[in-house]
């Protein structure tokens, strides 16, 4: 962090002091550095979405990090390995990023790079009428987020109800600083992969919603077409490169 040279205009802004977080969302720049990032939430965190599986003793799916993924090749299969990370900061910021490489600790760290250039606000606020409070605690209104064949509902929920989520929801949630709500999936939620990148579609909604009220379609739109060539992969998981075979 300390010897970071900006390579972009933007990040020269950064650097220098010049320009806010929510400036560079308002003006719909594109963040290219993951620095910029570091430098803007000095308390960003990261958690790794656990997308890989494999048959564990005495039955179950023991759940792992990473997934192993195939690519055929004239002299056999190539083997990489696929991290899919979160950033937040628990309180309005959110990003997700996936990352492919020979080694699990290089996936995690392209994954966590990734992740950081697709920073986000988050709109929270109580949707809840049994509540309806002005705290944002939770999400304004329900949204459907929607990865791949991954259908996620999230609801506002009242105070104290907590995370109704499976576990890596519960990862994303608390980064993004969501403390209750209620979820539901549709679709194979088992493809944690795309059940991530449903929930962050989600998020991404509540913003378009916000956003079409000012008239600003357009930021919205470049984002999304970002995210598309980031989930796009030639790649299958191992099993289904098996089952070709
Ligand atoms: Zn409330």
């Amino acid at each position: 962090m300390g010897d970071w040279i900006p390579r972009t205009e933007l990040g020269r802004m950064v650097m220098q002091g010049s320009i806010t977080l929510d400036e560079i969302f308002h003006l719909g720049k594109k963040i290219k550095e993951p620095e910029i990032v570091d430098k803007l939430i000095p308390n960003l965190q990261t958690d790794i979405i656990f997308i890989g599986g494999s048959p564990g003793k005495g039955g179950g799916i023991k759940r792992t990090p990473t997934r192993r993924t195939a690519r055929m090749h004239r002299s056999g299969r190539r083997y990489r390995v696929q991290a899919v990370a979160v950033v937040g900061n628990s309180d309005g910021y959110l990003g997700i990023g996936i990352g492919e490489a020979i080694e699990h600790r290089n996936a995690v760290n392209k994954a966590t790079e990734n992740a950081k250039l697709n920073i986000i606000p988050v709109k929270r606020g109580c949707g809840s009428w049994e509540c309806a409070c002005s705290d944002s605690h939770s999400i304004p209104f329900e949204v459907e987020g929607k990865s791949g064949s991954v259908r996620v509902r999230l609801m506002p929920a009242p105070k104290g109800i907590g995370l109704c989520i499976g576990d890596e929801g519960k990862k994303i949630m608390g980064l993004a600083g969501v403390r209750d709500v209620w979820s539901k999936c549709f679709g194979s939620s088992k493809t944690r992969t795309n059940y991530s990148y449903a929930l962050f579609d989600a998020f991404k909604k509540i913003n378009r919603i916000k956003i079409e009220k000012k008239d600003m379609p357009l930021q919205l739109e470049e984002i999304e077409e970002h995210e598309e060539k980031k989930t796009e992969d030639s790649t299958k998981p191992v099993e289904e490169i098996a089952k070709e075979a």
